[in-house]
């Protein structure tokens, strides 16, 4: 399996449209030692000619742009990627299918929640389905593996366990559309392989690490993990005001170094990583920390095999 990072920022890339800390400006006046970031999109291939996007970042249309293997290869209307896999409904995850809804062929993975979420209180979403053989909708449950296949039913050899991270919804969903949908289906993390030995994590956002992740990530080859925050109060001390790391869904990296620091065998490396975490600056005591204990800072453009 062929692993392509195409983004390995959080919501609103590096720099951020609208930031002024120390990180965004120093990119901006070219002093910066470290690189921008477009947001999270993960890609992953079998075969090298079927791709499945792991999330639709708001990046997409330039994310592609920028793969070679993602563009058409025949005809005036192809497409390398035959489906998306949908962990969350946050718009930094979902927002790219729009970017696809030039009539293509594809098949979306998301729960029955996240579903409800997009295709009945969302109606831009109704792009994806404006002839029959657009997009096909596939449902899938916390905990039970399934076949990544693209539009028309063809099995790439992947397999996709999502497993069930966080109850909470996007703060755009609607308080009685909230009553109506499973805590489990909310915001998931993946587990993915092609062959019994190999599995990748695919962890974007994650609330907390207890046994239970724990044993599941002694057995992966490669994590990617959240990265968004270094510190639980980071964003307060940068803005002087907003939520801590923890309350928005995210271990601090500084925590996450310390609890997974037993995982030995597999490459870990850290991927949906704000613009304000220090660690992003090469020059900084927390990027070394992060590279002495032995982790990775994802970049864009990323490349990895899975055996
Ligand atoms: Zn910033």
């Amino acid at each position: 399996m062929q692993v392509r990072i195409l983004g390995s920022a959080a919501g609103g890339a590096f720099p951020q449209w609208n930031c002024g800390c120390a990180n965004c400006r120093a990119v901006r006046a070219g002093t910066f030692q470290g690189k921008s970031r477009s947001q999270t999109q993960v890609a992953i291939t079998q075969d090298g000619r079927s791709w499945f996007l792991l999330g639709a970042s708001p990046d997409l249309r330039t994310q592609i742009e920028s793969t070679p293997e993602l563009h058409p290869r025949e005809g005036i209307r192809q497409s390398p990627i035959s489906g998306v896999v949908l962990a969350n409904a946050d718009i930094d995850h979902t927002l790219g299918l729009l970017s696809l809804r030039e009539l293509q062929p594809l098949r979306v993975y998301a729960t029955a929640s996240l579903q409800r979420i997009l295709r009945e209180d969302n109606s831009m979403f109704g792009m994806l389905h404006r002839i029959p053989e657009q997009a096909e909708w596939s449902d899938f449950q916390p905990g039970l593996e399934f076949p990544l296949c693209d539009a028309s039913n063809r099995d790439s050899g992947i397999r996709c366990r999502p497993y069930s991270l966080n109850p909470h919804y996007p703060a755009y969903v609607k308080p009685d559309r909230l009553s109506q949908l499973a805590a489990g289906e909310a915001s998931l993390g993946f587990f993915i392989h092609s062959s019994a030995r190999s599995r990748l994590a695919y962890l974007p956002a994650v609330p907390q690490i207890d046994d239970a992740l724990l044993d599941q990530l002694e057995s992966c080859e490669v994590i990617l993990f959240d990265g968004t925050f270094w510190s639980d109060d980071e964003l307060i001390r940068v803005q002087g005001t907003g939520q801590t790391a923890l309350r928005m869904g995210h271990v601090p990296v500084e925590s996450t170094l310390e609890k997974l620091a037993g995982i030995g065998r597999p490459r870990k490396i850290f991927l949906h990583i704000n613009n304000t975490n220090p660690m992003l600056d090469q020059a900084s005591p927390q990027y070394r920390r992060v590279r002495d204990a032995d982790w990775e800072i994802a970049e864009d453009g990323w490349q990895f095999n899975l055996q």
